[in-house]
């Protein structure tokens, strides 16, 4: 019990502390990136700096060494204060595959600079045009020569590689004509982005609906040291699979945050506006919508938490992970539903920063992994019904 007060009161310094620091940039500040589509470059220094991005990293090496509760009160409110964590939530858990699976030399070679912020990891190349979500059809290859790993294919949406050092990148080293199990014969690569771009690899934006610096990649016999193979050759797919369950909670945490904020805000001006002389909040017909939009981000919240206490107790928490993200990003979206209608023509205003949160918190009921893949997740692996793919 005690313990748990302790964990209680350290999330509620750190929920302070972390908005404390967001307030500092405000919401014009996250307008003007996306009218310059910029890079909030002070933001996330400073998140570094101050050591929320490293809350996963043991302390061992330079990180906090906390878990994904605490991981999740940060990104839950950098979203609540209206930022978009999107540009930089990777940082946070895509070094788990190295701290999972790297060497010891990889993992000092690479964690201590992650958690001070001299290197970013915070990209990662899995997704391709022609396969999309059928991720073990991928095309991309790596064939090994010498003591290099020569690579040749294709990526789209990999996010956020303008600004990062390194990237994780899943590709074929084994024909799936010649494995096993087509999971089997994929490797995970870690990229010097710097060193690779202009020498094998180019990086062409995509113009897309909110600032998420997605891009498409172009490898052309890239070649990179043998060394940087994470974990074993033919096993890259774990390697990957591995990290998704604290990405899809952290990812359903920012939902949560999103929610709140979009309560927040319809709440406010439900009781501010007043329209036939009273507030609209007076009505039933707009306070109802913001009340049960709120019961729903509320019990997302708890199925989050419950997923992170179990990732956290090192438990199988893959079911809980994948329900924590479909149920908050379908409560975060509905709550801005909800907001938008509340603030009548206002709502498409760019000055009332709703919109641009309305669109950034629509993404997540496509990325890192659609509705529908966690519906067939749950229907297959929990509910034991039949394989549909
Ligand atoms: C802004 C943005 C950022 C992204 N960042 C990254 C990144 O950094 N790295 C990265 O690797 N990827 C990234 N992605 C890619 C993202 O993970 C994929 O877009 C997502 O997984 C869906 O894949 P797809 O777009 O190829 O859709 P498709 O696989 O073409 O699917 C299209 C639709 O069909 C549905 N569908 C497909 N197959 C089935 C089936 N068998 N049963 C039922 N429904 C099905 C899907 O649910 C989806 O709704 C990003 C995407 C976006 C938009």
């Amino acid at each position: 019990m005690a313990s748990h007060q302790q964990t209680d009161n350290d999330i509620a310094e750190i929920r302070a502390a972390v908005r404390q620091l967001c307030d500092k940039f405000g919401e014009d500040y996250w307008l003007q990136m996306e009218r310059e589509d910029g890079y909030p470059a002070e933001f996330v220094s400073e998140l570094t700096s101050s050591g929320y991005l490293g809350v996963l990293i043991p302390e061992q090496f330079g990180g906090a060494g906390l878990g994904v509760l605490e991981a999740s009160a940060v990104m839950e409110e950098i979203c609540r204060s209206g930022a978009h964590a999107g540009v930089c939530h990777a940082q946070m858990y895509v070094m788990g595959s190295v701290l999972r699976h790297g060497s010891d030399e990889q993992k000092s070679r690479y964690l201590p600079k992650i958690a001070s912020g001299e290197l970013r990891l915070q990209s990662f190349g899995v997704t391709e045009p022609t396969t999309g979500t059928d991720t073990t059809s991928l095309k991309t290859t790596a064939k090994k020569v010498g003591d290099q790993y020569i690579i040749n294919g294709q990526k789209v949406w990999i996010s956020r590689i303008q600004h990062s050092d390194l990237m994780l990148l899943l590709a074929r080293t084994t024909d799936k004509s010649e494995v096993a199990k087509k999971t089997d014969g994929l490797s995970t690569f870690i990229i010097d982005v710097k060193a690779a771009e202009g020498n094998g690899l180019t990086i062409r934006p995509i113009e897309s609906m909110i600032n998420h610096h997605s891009c498409e990649l172009f490898f052309d016999d890239l070649a990179i040291p043998a060394e940087n193979l994470l974990g074993q050759e033919g096993k890259g797919f774990k390697v990957i699979l591995d990290g998704m369950n604290a990405e899809r909670i952290l990812i359903a945490a920012e939902c949560v945050g999103d929610g709140r904020y979009f309560i927040d805000k319809a709440s406010a001006y439900a009781s501010d506006r007043v329209v036939f002389d009273r507030p609209i909040g007076a009505n039933q017909g707009v306070q109802f919508p913001i009340a049960r939009a709120y019961t729903q981000v509320e019990a997302a919240g708890l199925m989050v938490e419950k997923a992170a206490k179990m990732f956290d107790a090192g438990l199988p928490c893959g079911a809980e992970a994948n329900m924590a993200k479909m149920l908050a990003s379908e409560a975060s979206w509905s709550a801005g539903d909800v907001c938008m209608q509340t603030h009548g023509g206002f709502a498409f205003a760019k000055e009332y920063h709703i919109e641009r949160k309305f669109r950034e918190t629509r993404l997540y009921q496509i990325a890192p992994v659609s509705t529908n893949l966690i519906l067939s997740y749950v229907a297959e692996h929990v509910l034991d019904m039949p394989r549909s793919y």
